[in-house]
């Protein structure tokens, strides 16, 4: 599903230039669940905004489902982001003024999907992360672990092929965090291919394998062994 060979990533600000991702080269299979690790600065959001198709490498081949992305316009890569990315990010980026639904909905606004439509399906989103009972609640009446389920739902009503999330918990407490991986974990068993960037060890054992970055080099790529799967019961409670 994703293809990446040999990418390097530049960025030039005025006479400085940062070589922030370093001849990485990796496959990541569909329906795979993959933690990526490695401190601060040390290329991992830049190695997830440009499989996102927010970024483009400054040189190397990314193929996305048999796509060489080198050879899209710009609006074809906005195409195909919408088409099969869903995005979660650490400060949950949601408009404050304005009800879970109704953020859940505003990516089918933009896609143009009718309302009644758009309607049902932020409620189907909102129910599969158990908020079912919060759709009218603004996201200051809403917990951290239910803003990033909010989240969580925006980024699956055009039914992504990949979720990408970079820190998603890492705002949240501990039982928040394993809510969210524990409904990470379940969309894994459905079928979607689920990238996150994590500091926390805790929560990268619930994912099916680990990359380490450093220095913008991929430093080390393992399976996890004794996967810790949440008890989605449990975690609800
Ligand atoms: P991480 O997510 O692992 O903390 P980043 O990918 O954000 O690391 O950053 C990697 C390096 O690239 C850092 O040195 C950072 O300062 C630099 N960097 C990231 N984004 C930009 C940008 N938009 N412009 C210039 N430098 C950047
Ligand atoms: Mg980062």
């Amino acid at each position: 599903m994703i293809k990446i060979e040999n990418l390097n990533k530049t960025y030039k600000t005025g006479s400085v230039e940062v070589h922030a991702l370093k001849d990485v080269s990796l496959d990541i299979k569909k329906n795979e669940f993959v933690s990526i690790m490695g401190p601060s600065g040390s290329g991992k959001s830049t190695f997830m905004n440009i499989v996102g198709c927010l970024d483009r490498p400054t040189t190397g081949k990314y193929m996305l489902d048999g796509i060489d992305i080198e050879k899209l316009s710009e609006k074809e890569l906005a195409a195909i982001r919408n088409k099969k990315i869903g995005f979660v990010f650490q400060s949950f980026n949601l408009l404050s003024r304005t009800s879970a639904i109704k953020n859940v909905e505003l990516p089918m606004l933009y896609a143009g999907i009718h309302a009644k439509d758009r309607r049902k399906r932020a409620l189907e989103a909102l129910e599969k992360v158990g908020l079912g009972d919060r759709i009218h609640h603004k996201p200051n009446e809403l917990s951290g672990g239910q803003k990033q389920r909010v989240a969580i739902a925006r980024a699956l009503v055009n039914n992504p092929a990949i979720i990408l999330a970079d820190e998603p918990t890492g705002n949240l407490d501990t039982k928040s965090g394993e809510e969210i991986m524990s409904i990470f974990q379940s969309l894994n068993e459905e079928g979607v291919t689920i990238v996150l960037v994590t500091h926390e060890p805790d929560i990268a054992k619930h994912s099916k394998r680990i990359i380490t970055f450093r220095d913008g080099r991929l430093i080390n790529d393992e399976l996890v062994e004794n996967r810790v799967v949440v008890n989605p019961e449990a975690a609800q409670k």
